[in-house]
């Protein structure tokens, strides 16, 4: 099929963008890598009036780091991050995560604002934005505001954006010392979304006991989530086998899994126990190690 007639304005500015969507609104929508949307339209699932194309405004692509965050301009692609020495340096778990995304030739398009846009729960990277506490800086006519990863998710497809409003950038934090990270996700294929994926950040003290840990689930509910109770088991407590496989078991608790045509939520919620006992056993080893990834 073909998309429906629709106005298109290439954007060469954010200002210039940011006026095109105060004066269409709902319905317009920012063209990013095109990798989600594009077939969206092309099955008539959208039906925007007005395409912004955002790809014209290089300033947005970039990124940058301070001695405690990784600012990350919308526009970014993900091949690109994928193969940044910064990122690895600075956000070892989206590194970890980013081959798992779809294939290399989407990659070379996908941007990281129009992923975390999209908000598909199967979708890899906004669990890690949640495991690693990230904020997203939108940006509207009318000024800009910062909006916590965990508040942006607002369901299936849905985030905290406002109709007039742009993600911008996304603000990541840096790790401290002693910190491990590990992605697992198990797909059918390489490249097909996971049926269940986790990104776990872990922290030990030199006594081998757990001062803090993240564990976000893609694919485990409407919104990318959080096991909290899972990790707060683990605070304050030497990280051994057992107490992996508790946090493991708390974690198949904590998800609400939907099931598709490929695995059961009985069965997602049997992966998430695995993959988080066997990412937390990667990430504390990690840490141990005093390396991040
Ligand atoms: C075959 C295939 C396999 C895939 N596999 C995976 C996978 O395994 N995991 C995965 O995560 N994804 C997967 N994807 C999706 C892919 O990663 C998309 O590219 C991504 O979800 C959207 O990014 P984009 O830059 O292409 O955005 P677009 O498609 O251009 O836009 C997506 C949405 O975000 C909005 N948007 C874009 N930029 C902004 C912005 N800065 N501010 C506000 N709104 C914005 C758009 O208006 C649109 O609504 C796959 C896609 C394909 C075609």
């Amino acid at each position: 099929m073909k998309p429906a007639p629709f106005k298109y304005f290439a954007a060469e500015s954010i200002d210039a963008a940011l006026q095109l969507k105060a004066e269409y609104g709902e319905d317009a929508k920012f063209l990013a890598g095109g990798q989600s949307l594009m077939p969206a339209m092309a099955f008539r699932l959208a039906l925007p009036e007005v395409l912004i194309d955002i790809n014209p405004i290089a300033a947005l692509a970039y990124v940058t780091t301070t001695v405690t965050t990784t600012r990350i301009g919308a526009l970014t692609r993900y091949r690109s991050l994928e193969r940044h020495a910064e990122i690895a340096r600075s956000q070892p778990l989206m590194t970890a995560a980013l081959p798992h995304i779809a294939h290399v030739q989407i990659r070379n398009r996908t941007t990281i604002g129009g992923n975390l846009a999209h908000a598909d729960p199967a979708s890899e990277m906004p669990a890690v934005m949640l495991a690693l506490d990230a904020r997203m800086q939108v940006r509207s006519q009318a000024g800009q505001r910062v909006v916590a990863a965990q508040a942006f998710f607002a369901g299936t497809l849905s985030t905290a954006l406002l109709p007039t409003e742009m993600l911008i950038e996304v603000e990541v934090p840096i790790a401290s010392a002693r910190t491990g990270v590990a992605f697992l996700e198990l797909a059918r294929r390489p490249g097909d979304f996971a049926m269940m994926g986790v990104a776990v950040t872990v922290q030990i003290d030199e006594d081998d006991r757990c001062i803090a840990a993240r564990m976000a689930y893609c694919n485990a509910g409407d919104v990318p989530l959080l096991a909290i109770k899972a990790a707060q088991s683990l605070i304050g407590e030497r990280v051994s086998d057992a107490r992996m496989r508790d946090a493991g078991v708390l974690a198949q608790t904590e998800i609400r899994p939907l099931g598709n045509v490929h695995a059961t939520p009985a069965y997602q919620r049997h992966l998430a126990g695995v993959l988080t006992r066997r990412a937390l056993a990667i990430a504390c080893e990690r840490a141990r190690a005093g390396e991040h990834a």
